[in-house]
């Protein structure tokens, strides 16, 4: 499979789309195993999570379920600002209810930890963290995501929604900066 090249990077095939449909299908099944008789509300962290949530939610057919949108952003280039804004907010009645946040990434875990504690605040009855990626060695925060795709290294990847300053979200597959 071929590299693409975005803003002078070098990437290469990582996670193929067979791999990461075959996976999703996995945690969807999970779910819906754990979410039996609950209603979850799934919320989708735009925009890098689109993808993987319309893919996940749909792999939770078995359930009765809802998704809202919420969208956070914490990334200039290929680092974390370690700043995260809310530039979205969630309109959604929590209270009580079991909340799927489905992310892309979990890195810093910057992102998660503060939308957990937003969420927290207005009373629902649980929630759980789905992430398609997990980058376990990159935490800096207390966070232990409940359903993960795939655990990978501390290596800036991009494709299947995430991006490189809005570029490379619509690529099938998942690509990893090439080192020189
Ligand atoms: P965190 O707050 O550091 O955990 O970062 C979470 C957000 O940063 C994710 O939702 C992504 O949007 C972005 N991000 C983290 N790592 C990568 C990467 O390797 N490629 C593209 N975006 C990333
Ligand atoms: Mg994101």
């Amino acid at each position: 499979m071929k590299q693409v090249t975005y803003e002078g990077l070098t990437f290469e095939p990582y996670i193929l789309r067979d791999t990461i449909d075959a996976r999703v299908k996995e945690l969807g099944e999970e779910i819906v195993r754990d979410c039996a008789g609950k209603k979850p509300l799934f919320v989708c962290v735009l925009n890098g999570a689109f993808p993987f949530a319309s893919d996940l939610f749909r792999a939770c057919e078995g359930i009765d379920a809802e998704i809202a949108f919420i969208r956070l952003q914490s990334y200039e280039g290929t680092g974390s600002t370690g700043v995260v804004k809310e530039v979205l907010g969630l309109t959604a009645d929590i209270t009580g209810r079991t909340v799927i946040v489905v992310e892309d990434i979990v890195d810093t875990g910057n992102t998660i930890h503060r939308l957990v504690n937003d969420l927290k605040a207005k009373n629902p009855a649980e929630i759980k963290v789905a992430t398609l990626l997990f980058k376990p060695d990159a935490l800096v925060r207390p966070v232990k995501p409940d359903y993960v795709g795939f655990n990978i290294p501390t290596k800036f990847i991009i494709g299947f929604g995430l991006d490189l300053n809005g570029l490379a979200r619509n690529l099938n597959d998942i690509y990893i900066l090439k080192e020189n």
